[in-house]
């Protein structure tokens, strides 16, 4: 999840177009960031598309219409195992998108290139479009196989999503990636003046990060047992790093991400979002370019002590998240060596060597314990999947001193070098 707004509701009608072939490779038109930094109109070309009317891929495949309730209070909730629990919470299961376009030749190449043909149109070919940019970020970067893709996500466009214990009002102004119905939600928005977040590749990507965690790192669990099982105890120390690990690597990934798009890298990424409306304070507290983020006693103190719901409810998974992030963007950049980094990161969700468990194989190994999942356990395999040595030394000493790890916790674990010390800019928490 991008963060946590809830407000008011609206219908959605979307008017029936013309019907283009539409087998991949399609040319569009769709609203994307140029290299000033402004959405415009752009000519791209969808390759993994096999309906440009009804935006169904091997990406993914746009719903409309939708409508999911959350609500702890529904009997039925109660009798859900893992197979029934997406049709309790699906109340409408919603129906294929219907995107609008005119065809037009292009004036250089004579090929026909369709335009959409009302906001819908573009908010959704642009949505898609997103989803392509990110499954090749997470190919290509990061080297996931085309069957860890599968089944192919629905992105539902424009739902009514309730979460009934915040308010009975669907929510807006988001973007989700719910792994329950695995699944991403676009929202509707409502306050958001600037691109909206469909539009805005880096949020998809961050998105997208989710499903690749969930695929990898929780093994495609729809509901994640060591984040169930942990997530029932209190303190939850293990839950709470889960979910910090989650947001900040979708953070870092969705920053790997622009570094492929027109405009570069981009490590405050919300701002064409966010910047001069009410979520504004979002992009400086999410900004990877700030180099002076520590870890404090207090949000230390919290990860320890508190349950997942006291951890998420004051928003301490996106606080450490983005120190994580921070970290990793400092190291990647100084070392020049970002995507090398960023392909070590997506290894470290799921390996089953046993010198080089993954993130999913540590949770296994500790799941009764969860204790024993501590900040050092957690990071260790982004280390141990780091072959480089000097830029695992350099993630090491951003661990040591932005994460306020201690470093004889990583040298016991044999993932750090002993001239790893740390740095000069956090002070010492433990003193
Ligand atoms: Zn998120």
């Amino acid at each position: 999840m991008l963060r946590t707004v809830i407000t008011a509701a609206v219908g959605l009608g979307l008017a029936a177009g013309c019907a283009p072939d539409s087998e991949a490779p399609v040319k569009v038109s769709v609203l994307a960031r140029s290299s000033n930094g402004q959405y415009v109109p752009t000519q791209v070309e969808l390759t993994t598309i096999t309906d440009v009317v009804g935006l169904k891929g091997t990406v993914g495949d746009l719903q409309g219409g939708a409508r999911i309730v959350i609500d702890i209070n529904d009997p039925a909730l109660g009798n859900a195992t893992e197979d029934t629990i997406a049709d309790v919470l699906l109340k409408k299961s919603g129906h294929d998108v219907k995107a609008s376009y005119i065809s037009q030749k292009d004036a250089k190449t004579g090929e026909d290139v369709l335009w959409p043909a009302d906001f819908h149109s573009w908010n959704m070919v642009t949505s898609y479009y997103n989803l392509e940019r990110a499954n090749e970020y997470f190919r290509v970067v990061g080297n996931v196989k085309t069957t860890d893709f599968e089944p192919v996500p629905t992105l539902y466009y424009f739902p009514e999503f309730i979460q009934a214990a915040q308010s009975k009002d669907p929510a807006r102004d988001n973007a989700i990636f719910y792994p329950v119905l695995q699944s991403f939600l676009v929202l509707p928005f409502e306050q958001i003046q600037r691109a909206p977040l469909p539009l805005n590749a880096a949020v998809m990507a961050h998105e997208y990060g989710h499903l690749v965690f969930n695929r990898l790192a929780y093994a495609t669990q729809s509901l994640p047992v060591s984040l169930s099982l942990w997530s029932q105890e209190s303190p939850s120390m293990g839950a709470n790093i889960l979910k910090a690990l989650d947001e900040g690597l979708a953070d870092y990934h969705a920053y790997g991400a622009t570094c492929r798009s027109p405009s570069g890298c981009d490590p405050r990424f919300l701002a064409s979002s966010f910047d001069g409306g009410p979520f504004s304070a979002v992009t400086d507290e999410r900004d990877l370019s700030r180099g002076d983020r520590c870890m404090s006693a207090l949000l230390y103190t919290n990860m320890v002590t508190q349950d997942v719901g006291s951890w998420s409810g004051n928003g301490n998974e996106y606080k450490l998240g983005t120190l994580l992030a921070t970290a990793l963007y400092q190291a990647g950049r100084s070392s020049g060596q970002e995507a090398v980094l960023q392909r070590a990161i997506v290894a470290s969700y799921y390996d089953t060597t046993p010198a080089t468990p993954g993130i999913y194989q540590i949770t296994q190994l500790v799941l009764g314990d969860q204790s024993k999942f501590t900040l050092s356990a957690a990071v260790s395999p982004i280390l141990s999947h780091i072959t480089d040595l000097e830029l695992r030394k350099a993630v090491c000493n951003e661990f040591i001193d932005h994460l306020q790890i201690p470093s004889a916790e990583l040298h016991e674990l044999g993932v750090c070098p002993a001239s790893a010390t740390g740095g000069a800019t956090c002070p010492n928490i433990f003193q």
